[in-house]
């Protein structure tokens, strides 16, 4: 790619200048026979260039990019000439037509502008292999009062440059904006899925469904988790979206709305998986991380632990104490049972207490690494565990048990070997427990990590 350097002269009979410039590149193009496609913007007055039209031309660069690929239109990158001069920025591509014919490709050109919800203030153009501009002769209306043709406004300085300007940037800012918030939620999205896949393919596991067996399970196994992950992952977008529209100081108000959208991924969940619970603990967990992710990344546009874990606690708050601490009867959840009978406050106390599972133990042990491997994430899980008071095995023995699995995982986590790692799974095995608690646990780990490298390699800025 050239870059084109910016001249340094006075505007007006300079802005000509750059027109001109770009004209001679345009000649060059076509000195090679060969057509090119240009893209610049419609900004009145001056300067035709700020930090918002270089953000908008830059996803409208992209966009149009794409167009023209999905259309087999090659465009040679590597003569690209991109830049910013006096005239504003610009984009010069010499392309190949392929099977096409100019004013086809010019339709695509035309078509690309009409399609753009902002497509007024672009302006992509076509010349051909002797460098003249291919019209389709189709005149374009005024953006601004919509009434004359744009040419003719332009000709007889009809609309005040300020008021034109003030028309334009703030819709191109709401654009750019919708476009990066489109583009966050897309990646947050997929980055819990992608960590729900690693907790569940993470091999050989104590207790839980891994890729070599169903653990301390007769009723799922490895096929029913790739099912059931498919099932609820379309809602991930929604909760991303719910916490960055979200607008109430009171946080507590954003519980039912996560939970509303985790029925019907419960739903979807137990229709896919024929009634079998695979997923309901990350299910709640992850609902919160994703939500939480949407709030923050609106509030600060970037990701920081304190302010994630404030927005959990908030959410969460006084949990335990509204949900489990009124039941004096038979309780109706697993949750409820063993809050009941031992006190242990499982995923509402971890919730409410902002991850604390999460952070003092599972993510520290991420600390400094770079790529995520099996014996991380082992030592990850082993340090939940060994920590974690587990309902889930709760439910399936009694505090003595849960005690001593959580002595072994210690054991395994100090020294890391076949053999003591397979005494845990083997006491998994014998008791037959299964630590599902942690492993939803992990999984969260697993995306805060996710989010956290993305956010450092500021994946999420275009
Ligand atoms: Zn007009």
């Amino acid at each position: 790619m050239k870059l084109y350097k910016k001249p340094t002269i006075e505007p007006l009979q300079s802005i000509l200048e750059a027109r001109d410039q770009r004209a001679f590149l345009k000649n060059q193009i076509a000195l090679k026979s060969q057509p090119c496609v240009s893209l610049s913007l419609n900004v009145p007055g001056f300067p035709k260039s700020n930090s918002t039209t270089k953000t908008f031309f830059r996803y409208c660069l992209h966009d149009l990019k794409y167009t023209l690929k999905a259309h087999r239109i090659e465009i040679k990158e590597d003569e690209t000439i991109e830049g910013c001069d006096l005239a504003g920025d610009f984009f010069i591509v010499p392309c190949s037509t392929a099977n096409l014919n100019l004013m086809e490709i010019k339709q695509i050109c035309e078509d690309f502008e009409k399609n753009h919800p902002l497509g007024r203030f672009i302006d992509a153009d076509l010349n051909d292999q002797q460098g003249n501009s291919v019209s389709s002769g189709e005149s374009k209306l005024c953006f601004f009062c919509l009434e004359r043709p744009a040419i003719e406004c332009r000709r007889e300085n009809a609309h005040d440059f300020d008021e034109l300007r003030s028309f334009m940037f703030p819709k191109m800012a709401a654009y750019c904006m919708n476009q990066k918030e489109e583009s966050v939620i897309r990646k947050i999205s997929s980055l819990a899925q992608q960590a729900i896949l690693s907790e569940i393919s993470l091999s050989p596991k104590p207790g839980l469904v891994d890729k070599f067996g169903c653990g301390s399970h007769a009723d799922m196994n490895y096929q029913t988790f790739m099912d059931s992950t498919a099932a609820i992952s379309p809602w991930f977008i929604e909760l991303v979206r719910a916490g960055f529209d979200f607008q109430d100081e009171d946080l507590t108000k954003a519980l039912p709305l996560i939970r509303k959208t985790g029925l019907s991924m419960e739903a979807s969940m137990f229709e896919t998986t024929r009634n079998i619970n695979t997923q309901k603990g990350i299910i709640f967990l992850m609902g919160l991380s994703l939500f939480a992710c949407g709030k923050l990344y609106r509030q600060n546009d970037r990701f920081e632990v304190e302010e994630f874990r404030n927005i959990i606690r908030d959410i969460c708050k006084d949990l335990v104490k509204n949900e489990l601490g009124g039941i004096n009867h038979s309780g109706k959840s697993h949750g409820e049972d063993i809050f009941l009978k031992y006190g242990f406050s499982g995923a509402r106390g971890e919730a409410e207490s902002g991850f604390r599972m999460v952070f003092d133990f599972g993510l520290p042990q991420l600390t400094g690494v770079t790529e995520l491997n099996d014996e991380v994430l082992i030592k990850c899980f082993l340090s939940i565990a060994s920590n974690n008071d587990d309902t889930n095995i709760l439910f399936r023995s009694n505090p003595v048990v849960l005690s001593g699995f959580k002595k072994l995982c210690n054991s395994a986590l100090e020294n890391l070997t076949d053999t003591s790692y397979s005494a845990v799974i083997d006491f998994c095995r014998k008791e037959n427990i299964s630590p599902g608690g942690s492993a939803d646990l992990l999984a969260v780990t697993i995306f805060v990590w996710m989010v956290i490298k993305a956010d450092r390699q500021q994946i999420f800025t275009f």
